[in-house]
């Protein structure tokens, strides 16, 4: 896949100038030279094949030499609504929500969340999916929506979606993750997890009504990055969803 480097606005035309910490990257520790060629992405879905044609101060004129669209997604989109973990767990969790191929990340407001998303944290976490999306090879970034309320969580879900919430106290046969994963609809799956301090049994209840699924994954009482993962993993090896 070779270097890869984010442009942050739509490739329209064969010349490109990158700036800030993507040139930096390029001039700095790439030590690129003029004649070298890089992939660019710029979130659209299409990659870029681009020649360095001159390097200034803090930025890389490139022309592109190739277009191809590169799907690297999952066949239908799957959102995570997770009350993100503090500090670096969280950073940690964005980056293998985007290389397993989340589409949407929703920041979840819980009557016992700790952390309560900010915009510059929310900011943040932006760099963090482009950083995982270089390495990765993906082309469209994961989307991190505005923080939301259980219930703001539950009416966006739309009815034909997958819903599914990572319950510790699940009873084990309604529980069951091979039931929940078993014929995937193509309007995508949407995945909740809760906060150190668990759902309130208000929240449980709110899922349970709006016919969200619990799911249980043992009976240790994982970290929430555990179970964001744990559960999205399962998911995304689903057969026919590689
Ligand atoms: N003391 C809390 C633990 C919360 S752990 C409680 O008893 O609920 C943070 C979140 O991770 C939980 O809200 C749940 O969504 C998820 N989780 C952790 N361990 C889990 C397990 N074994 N099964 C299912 N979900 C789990």
């Amino acid at each position: 896949m070779g270097q890869r480097f984010f442009v942050d606005s739509p490739v329209d035309s064969d010349r490109v100038t990158i700036t800030g910490s993507e040139a930096h990257h390029v001039i700095n520790v790439m030590r690129a030279a003029v004649g070298d060629q890089v992939t660019l992405f710029d979130g659209s879905g299409s990659e870029f094949q681009a020649q360095i044609q001159s390097l200034k101060k803090n930025a890389v004129d490139l022309l592109i030499v190739d277009q191809r669209s590169s799907n690297r997604e999952l066949p239908s989109p799957l959102t995570v609504a997770v009350a993100l973990p503090k500090g670096d767990r969280q950073k940690w969790l964005v980056e293998k929500l985007v290389e397993l191929g989340t589409s949407t990340l929703i920041p979840l407001v819980t009557e016992r969340s700790v952390a309560q998303p900010v915009t510059q944290a929310l900011s943040r976490l932006q760099r963090t999916v482009i950083e995982a999306s270089k390495q990765c090879g993906r082309n469209q970034l994961m989307k991190i929506e505005p923080p939301q309320t259980v219930t703001e969580c539950i009416a966006l879900a739309t009815d034909s979606s997958r819903r599914i919430f990572a319950h510790v106290q699940a009873d084990p046969v309604e529980s069951s993750i091979d039931h929940h994963f078993s014929n995937l609809p193509e309007l995508g799956v949407v995945l909740a997890v809760g906060p150190e301090g668990g759902w309130t049994e208000e929240e449980v209840e709110q899922f349970r009504e709006a016919q969200w699924q619990p799911a249980s994954m043992g009976s240790r009482v994982l970290r929430i990055e555990t179970a964001a993962i744990a559960l999205v993993a399962r998911c995304v090896l689903q057969d026919g969803w590689l």
